[in-house]
């Protein structure tokens, strides 16, 4: 029973993560983070649910074998002539061997992001049968009053947001329509697009702080994908974004974007918002660098207002080739105006990529917070050898571009 209690906790804990209500969201600091955690309650799941089957199961094959013999449990309730214990024993059987599929899907990333998330609308589902299986077998005795009530705090909480991922309500509050403005694509050499840089006007408000993302819908069948957002005017609800072709759908998207295109925009979600401290370093990675040129926007719009705290940036726009700095013109005429912020474009043809060494020996110091951008093992790299080089982990932040 405790194995299964676990496994049922780990589960309402990540359906609670996926149901993306703003405070859960606040308490694990950002979306992108809550979902790493939501895959690793999942894992946790499924260790413990495999554990959970394998002690059931080894108690009846050891019966089976002959090895033990079975206790005398009396007679099985019966409600209405129907044995419950049995169907709900069946439901627990059944739905285990499903969540075993189901987390594998999940996990293999070989499997496309479509298929995953397809299969994952049915998460609910087995919440919904973990809970009919879990309640069905209560054991209902003074001993266990203390587990029945953490059962039935999982089971409304996960009843809740299962109910929520079933219906589609995810995220419905946080949504706005709209249609697509202005759109620039970008190219290096050959006909095919590298990145694209779009406008999208909305019929309505969105909530939104610097540094974040929004999932973007244009109704073309394919789930929505989360893109940051590069700027938004909230007085002319015009909400701006820097796309690159990093796979399947944004190759389709960087090439064939439209003006005009109905799109729907969720968000803005994540934490990725400035640290406090007046010394910062900030690297962004290809199109990384679009969480820190909404920050540029932001601080622009501030500082004609007040003054800000922060008294040194130094922004490392890190990109493969000088052809492909898309938005190093955009930076600069940004920070004309923020004469704290110092740009530093690193391009890596020149043989010279971005380390720790560097960023010391332009920041001339060891005090001041990083905030990263970009391929999660350069980020990995990055902090590692700050980190060896005296600057705490702490004050390394990062916007993880992955979900899965
Ligand atoms: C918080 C966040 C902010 C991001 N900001 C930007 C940005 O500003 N500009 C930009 O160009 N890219 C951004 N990305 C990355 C962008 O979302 C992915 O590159 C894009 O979704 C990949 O889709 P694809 O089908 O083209 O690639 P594929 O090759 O099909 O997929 C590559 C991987 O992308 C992920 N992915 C695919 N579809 C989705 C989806 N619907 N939702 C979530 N992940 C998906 C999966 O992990 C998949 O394995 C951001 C990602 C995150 C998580």
């Amino acid at each position: 029973m405790y194995s299964g209690l676990l496994g049922l906790g780990y589960m309402g804990l990540a359906v609670l993560l996926a149901a993306r209500f703003r405070w859960v969201e606040e308490k694990v600091k950002g979306l992108d983070k809550s979902y790493k955690l939501h895959k690793n309650l999942g894992i946790g799941a499924m260790v413990s649910l495999f554990s959970h089957w394998l002690i059931i199961k080894s108690g009846q094959w050891l019966v089976g074998s002959g090895i033990l013999q079975r206790p005398s449990r009396g007679p099985q309730p019966e409600i209405e002539g129907m044995n419950w214990h049995a169907i709900a024993e069946h439901v627990g059987d059944i739905s285990f061997k499903v969540f075993l599929i189901f987390s594998i899907i999940s996990l293999v990333q070989a499997i496309s992001y479509k298929k995953f998330k397809f299969t994952h609308k049915i998460g609910g589902l087995l919440m919904f049968a973990g809970i009919f299986h879990t309640v069905l077998l209560l054991d209902w005795n003074i001993g266990t009053i203390p587990m029945n009530i953490a059962i039935a705090i999982i089971s409304i909480v996960g009843i809740w947001c299962s109910w929520l991922s079933l219906s589609g309500s995810i995220g419905k509050k946080n949504k706005a329509d709209g249609k697509v403005g202005n759109v620039k694509a970008y190219a290096v050499q050959s006909d095919q697009n590298m990145a694209v840089r779009f406008s999208i006007n909305l019929e309505s408000d969105i909530s939104y702080k610097e540094g974040q993302f929004a999932y973007l819908n244009f109704h073309d069948g394919e789930s929505p994908h989360p893109f940051s957002v590069l700027n938004f005017d909230a007085e002319n609800r015009l909400i701006e974004f820097g796309v690159k072709d990093l796979g399947d759908y944004t190759h389709k998207l960087v090439n064939n974007l439209k003006a005009g295109q109905k799109v729907t925009v969720e968000g803005g979600y994540g934490s990725f918002q400035i640290p406090e401290f007046e010394k910062q370093v900030w690297v962004g990675a290809g199109i990384g660098i679009v969480p820190f040129i909404s920050r540029l926007y932001w601080l622009k719009r501030k500082t004609e207002k007040q003054q800000v705290k922060l008294k040194e940036v130094h922004l490392f726009y890190c990109v493969n080739s000088e052809k492909e700095a898309f938005f190093r013109n955009e930076i600069l005429s940004l920070i004309q105006r923020l004469d704290f912020i110092e740009l530093h474009l690193v391009n890596a043809e020149s043989g010279e990529p971005l380390d720790s060494v560097q960023i010391i020996e332009k920041v001339k110091s060891k005090n001041f917070d990083i905030c990263f951008c970009g391929p999660q093992q350069f980020g990995e790299i990055l902090k590692t050898g700050l980190n060896a080089a005296g600057v705490s982990e702490n004050r390394f932040h990062t916007e993880l571009f992955k979900m899965r």
